[in-house]
């Protein structure tokens, strides 16, 4: 079987270092707020040239205290309504939702299945004060446009950039394009922990001391509370291992690259539609290949036969599950059409040339 994503053959290189980092820990004693943390969130700042990178618990929680802080400083209030994009992966909606703002559903354009730059514009009322862009399946969803937006309509741009870590535009870093950004480290993610982790990024100094304070139970000085504070801190555990695998992410997401190049020119089939490669490369990580066909179904079927392993992202758009009872009867045609095409193939910085030729040869052979 070609596994979907093989995620002992991606951490094992880093086994033996690791253990090192783990007997380290032992001798220290020190298991949260401690030196390997400051050391990740210091390679994070640099590799995202931003002022600030906040190590937290998962990427569901950097997004919902960035919304939690901005309310905090008064930028955002109940009721207020963020623009999200409708295909997503629901944690970005519950981010919002859980907050008590009110995510606006936004239809993605169906080439680069991010956020509809028309459509944006169109669903701003007067209680639009954000702009939550998903860079989904790796690949940047913000613009210059897009801000032209934000800035004429004074709305906060956040960046949902759980799946493009290493993602680049106008030499500029996923995490460093809007006002504050989440990530995750989830193991299935480019950059993966060996468990739940996640960060914030941003060039805001006075969100990033709020976002530090309500992470750690609102407290700065121990045991003085500011805020009514959740905890949402990182390990070092999970810090020492995503400092070791920063290292390689840069090589990771070129293999992932050319594995993708490798499929749009290969992939020639009538009813099997391949991701257009972003004139600059840069732009795409590649977290998720995703074809999209009519007999999306059957094509999964086939190829499950032929041995290779395919997941669908997502099955069931947001609007439509029983989470969001009040939104069952809203209409997203593009979404839906999606949600019922959209095919995931295996890409992971250690699919083999091979599996990759085998993935190709059986989908130009699908009938
Ligand atoms: C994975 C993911 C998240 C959430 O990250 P967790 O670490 O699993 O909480 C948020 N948004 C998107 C788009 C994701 O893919």
């Amino acid at each position: 079987m070609i596994p979907f994503l093989d995620l002992q053959s991606i951490n094992s290189p880093y086994e033996d270092l690791f253990k090192a980092e783990v007997a380290e820990l032992f001798r220290s004693g020190r298991y949260l707020q401690g030196e390997k943390l400051r050391q990740f969130e210091n390679a994070l700042k640099n590799f995202c040239e931003v002022r600030h990178a906040i190590g937290v618990s998962n990427g569901l929680d950097a997004l919902r205290l960035i919304f939690h802080a901005y309310k905090l400083l008064g930028m955002l209030r109940d009721g207020d309504e963020v623009l999200v994009p409708a295909n997503t992966f629901i944690a970005s909606v519950l981010a919002i939702s859980q907050n008590n703002l009110v995510p606006v559903l936004v239809e993605p354009d169906e080439q680069s299945f991010n956020l509809d730059e028309q459509l944006v514009e169109q669903q701003i009322t007067s209680r639009t004060k954000a702009i939550l862009v998903v860079h989904l399946y790796g690949r940047i969803g913000w613009s210059d446009k897009l801000q032209a937006i934000a800035d004429k309509y004074n709305l906060l741009m956040i960046e949902d950039a759980a799946q493009a870590f290493g993602a680049s535009m106008n030499m500029k870093r996923a995490g460093a394009l809007g006002d504050a950004a989440g990530f995750s480290f989830y193991p299935g993610k480019n950059l993966g922990a060996l468990g739940d982790a996640g960060a914030i990024t941003t060039n805001d100094d006075e969100l990033a001391a709020v976002l530090r304070s309500v992470s750690n139970y609102g407290s700065n000085i121990k045991y003085h509370h500011h805020y009514q504070g959740y905890n949402c801190r990182m390990d070092e555990l999970q810090a020492s291992i995503l400092l070791l695998k920063l290292k390689h992410i840069e090589y990771e997401n070129c293999i992932r690259r050319k594995h993708a190049q490798f499929f749009t020119e290969n992939i020639q089939h009538s009813e099997v539609h391949t991701p257009e490669l972003p004139e600059n490369e840069a732009e795409h990580v590649w977290h998720l290949y995703v074809v999209r066909s009519a007999k999306r179904n059957e094509l999964m079927e086939y190829l499950n036969k032929k041995q290779i392993q395919t997941l669908i992202h997502y099955p069931v758009p947001i609007h439509l599950q029983p989470a969001y009872t009040n939104w069952n009867h809203q209409s997203l045609p593009v979404t839906e059409k999606l949600s019922k095409e959209v095919l995931s193939l295996p890409m992971s910085p250690v699919l083999s040339g091979e599996d990759a030729n085998a993935i190709v040869r059986a989908i130009n052979q699908f009938s």
